[in-house]
């Protein structure tokens, strides 16, 4: 298995990031010539190698699997390479340690709902400027780019602005249009496509062991999200989650129903941010103590108590992102139920996103017409325009929900 395999129907990205890493490993192996300029082996395209990258693509597609990947084969140590092997072979030390996140000379920065403040972006445009230690390339991956704070983005245009010889900056971020115009000119752009259901499938199956049919099923239900997919194949509280979700359609009948499905969605996205609070906070704060090395029953050392507020500050918004997130992905599930609705009206053939759930889309067919459902569909959107404008939740979901029903 190599680096690349994690990338599902990704082939033209993977086709043009092997051919950087070969540009990459030709580049490494001349060194520098008297000019400055590296020297290239012959019919190798030096060029073909940057310093920084954007990968985007729609979610789930794979942006940040990518992005590691083309870190690996940027490390990638495999005596295979001599022979011409692709480079990302995922067994040497290089990969291994890229893929594991330990490797010395590549730095993830994860804002994982956290936006990333300005004062660690500068510290890794400084990092940035140091070679290498192990004497390839120095790689910066940041996940989720469009999450920077304003002067954090700016500090990392810095970055990107002055490379040094050996670094590698690699972006991830939904859109070009989530980057900052003055970076994103400055970085090769790459756009990864929607997967095809039956290559989430079989990367189901292959890499995951999950049985065809249901890993049939949940690759439609993805709806192009790989992660969300396997997280349907292997998780059965994301698999309870989604068939609560797509229960709503018939339990908009009247106005109880409609305040009772709202109150729900809402109450299991707080739930889930709950959860996840749980393992990660206790995590950091232990981290924090670590850091300031703090002694149970003594004087919290100087410093801690500020550190303290601004972390607790980071974990509420990061606990509103999540239960945002969660609602988000319910709100995908309907569209995508009453997208099946509208295809089902409309006669059309194929394979639906929500295979597993016929009885139910031919119920809510059969009972209305397609300007109903495509009436529908607007009230999901405009439900999810409100959550991106902040209006609160509950308020926004029931306005949704009462919208599913009427005629
Ligand atoms: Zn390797």
């Amino acid at each position: 298995m190599s680096v690349w395999d994690d990338l599902v129907g990704q082939d033209r990205v993977v086709e043009q990031l092997t051919t950087a890493a070969r540009a990459a490993r030709a580049t490494v192996a001349a060194g520098r010539t008297s000019t400055g300029a590296y020297a290239a082996e012959p019919g190798v395209n030096a060029s073909l190698m940057t310093h920084a990258w954007l990968f985007t693509g729609p979610p789930g597609a794979g942006q940040t699997t990518a992005a590691r990947a083309f870190a690996a084969a940027l490390q990638c140590t495999s005596p295979d390479l001599e022979l011409g092997g692709v480079p990302g072979c995922g067994f040497c030390d290089g990969c291994h340690t890229v893929l594991s996140g330990s490797h010395a000379d590549v730095k993830y920065v994860r804002t994982d709902g956290l936006s990333i403040g300005v004062g660690d972006m500068r510290a890794l445009v400084l990092r940035a400027a140091s070679y290498p230690t192990g004497g390839r390339w120095s790689v910066i991956l940041v996940d989720a780019a469009h999450r920077l704070t304003e002067a954090a983005a700016n500090a990392l245009l810095k970055g990107v602005e002055e490379p040094s010889p050996r670094t590698v900056w690699m972006l991830c971020a939904p859109s070009v249009q989530d980057v900052l115009p003055t970076i994103r000119s400055r970085c090769r752009l790459l756009v990864l496509r929607t997967p095809a259901a039956e290559a989430v499938a079989d990367m189901l199956v292959r890499r995951d062991g999950v049985e065809p049919e249901t890993a049939r099923i949940a690759a439609l239900a993805g709806q192009g999200d790989v992660e969300r997919a396997r997280r349907l194949a292997v998780d059965e509280q994301a698999r309870a989650r989604r068939l609560d979700v797509l229960r709503i359609p018939l339990e908009v009948a009247d106005i109880g129903g409609c305040l009772a499905a709202a109150q729900r969605l809402v109450d299991t996205a707080k739930a889930d941010a709950e959860a996840l609070a749980e393992t990660q906070d206790a995590k950091e704060t232990d981290d924090l103590k670590a850091a300031y090395g703090a002694v149970e029953g003594s004087r919290a050392p100087r410093g801690m108590a500020g550190a303290t507020k601004e972390l607790e500050k980071r974990q509420k918004s990061r606990a509103t992102r999540t239960r945002r997130e969660t609602l988000g992905v319910a709100l995908l599930d309907l569209l995508g139920f009453y997208r099946d609705v509208l295809a089902v009206q409309l006669g059309a053939t194929g394979a639906l996103s929500n295979e597993d759930q016929r009885p139910a889309l031919g119920r809510v067919a059969a009972a209305g017409t397609p300007e109903n459902t495509l009436r529908r569909m607007e009230a999901v959107l405009a439900c999810r325009r409100a959550m991106d404008r902040n209006v609160d939740p509950l308020l926004a979901v029931e306005a949704m929900t009462v919208a599913l029903r009427a005629g």
